[in-house]
């Protein structure tokens, strides 16, 4: 039987298991940087294998390490473990059993199909060109996890930096169940956080002049920002900006001292963030001074664009089709505009990251998307998912060896 039958019918005899650990996960959902009860989980699935284990000193992560059958480089593979602040309302028999808290985004599965991966290439370890990182990482939904582990060394937890580095994110809509896709080059959005404050002076709302109304101001400036984007920034380096939050006064006769507002901005290429985090205090500022208030603004960075290394990310699809057919990988057209902190992975090592359809029915498009209360993910995902990230493995293993 060649390497990659042998790999693919171990795969396929995981499926059983995979969806249980799934299923224990999905029951006991956990939010952020601190998941006891996911790393006891993850601990005791790799119990035995004899991986070199360590956990993270300021989060719950954990990180494995095989050694290969002959010495060479070694590779990442990375799952995300963190729940959403989410109530789940699917009705799936194994839900969440903790109140307000769901795996609405599906890293549950990545948490099995990481475990599933260290199994399957444990059992083929023999066959390794070199050692293999398993990254489980908390607090990927916005506590910025992977910054963390990167800090404490996953990167050289193998004894030397990781030639390359790969991921996978499933989709509950938007790609159809068993669809493998990415894309060369940007991936998805780098995601900042914009916080103004306009202050002004409060007074009578049947007095404006007597006052300085932060309001209207701060109302002005939701607009102008919009504006800003569409008439500074060229349409092929696109920036999304959305003020989701507003809040200012008491009555309606009233006009208060300050209004406030956050937006997110979403951007793709590092020159169009560096732009907008000029231009968008910049604007903040100008405006208010210009009827004679102040602004103060943050900006906050969050997570930088998610960047695939063009060869890394033709790798990923060739290995993609090959294993499972052409008919199972799409290249992706447009970037998401979404963000990950894989991200901070990628932009210090090469790889990928890629998108893996897991939605329940064929008409996919109609379904709950990620962080829906009601998105589901198929299990039936589960083994396929271990079988590439097993293939990526091997075979940049068997690449880097080649030519590093
Ligand atoms: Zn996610």
């Amino acid at each position: 039987m060649s390497r990659s039958e042998a790999l693919r019918e171990d795969a396929r005899a995981m499926q059983g298991e995979l969806a249980e650990l799934r299923h224990l996960l999905h029951r006991r959902p956990e939010v952020g940087l601190q998941l006891p009860r996911t790393q006891e989980t993850v601990l005791a699935a790799l119990d035995g294998l004899g991986l070199e284990v360590s956990t993270g000193t300021s989060t719950t992560s954990v990180t494995a390490v095989l050694r290969g059958g002959r010495p060479g480089p070694a590779v990442l593979l990375r799952g995300d473990m963190d729940a959403l602040p989410v109530h789940e309302e699917t009705g799936l028999d194994f839900s969440s059993e903790i109140d307000g808290v769901m795996h609405a985004c599906g890293h549950d599965l990545h948490t099995a199909m990481l475990v599933g991966a260290a199994r399957l290439l444990h059992a083929h370890r023999e066959r390794l060109a070199g050692d293999v990182v398993f990254m489980f990482q908390p607090g990927e939904e916005g506590w910025d996890g992977a910054s963390y582990m990167l800090a404490e060394g996953v990167l050289d937890a193998a004894g030397s930096r990781v030639s390359s580095a790969y991921g996978m994110h499933v989709m509950s809509a938007m790609n159809p169940r068993g669809q493998f896709t990415t894309r060369p080059g940007t991936l998805m959005a780098a995601s900042d956080e914009l916080r103004v404050t306009v202050r002004g002076a409060g007074g009578h709302g049947s007095a404006p002049h007597l006052a300085k109304d932060p309001v209207s101001v701060a109302a002005q400036l939701v607009g102008d920002l919009q504006t800003l984007v569409t008439r500074t920034f060229d349409v092929f380096d696109p920036v999304i900006l959305t003020v989701g939050l507003f809040q200012a006064g008491t009555k309606r006769n009233i006009i208060p001292d300050e209004a406030y507002f956050q937006a997110t901005v979403r951007t793709f290429s590092a020159e169009a963030r560096d732009r907008m985090r000029e231009a968008s205090v910049r604007l903040c500022e100008s405006v208010a001074a210009g009827y004679g208030l102040t602004a103060e603004v943050l900006y906050l960075e969050e997570y930088p664009v998610t960047v695939n290394a063009p060869e890394h990310a033709a790798f990923a699809a060739e290995v993609a089709a090959e294993v499972f057919g052409e008919q199972r990988y799409a290249p992706k057209v447009y970037p998401q505009s979404g963000s990950e902190d894989f991200s901070r992975v990628l932009d210090a090592v090469p790889g990928c990251y890629l998108f893996l359809g897991a939605a329940v029915g064929d008409d996919y498009a109609d379904l709950p998307n990620n962080h829906s209360p009601r998105a589901q993910f198929s299990d039936d995902v589960l083994s396929d998912g271990v079988l590439l990230h097993a293939e990526l493995a091997v075979r940049a293993l068997d690449r880097d060896a080649a030519t590093g």
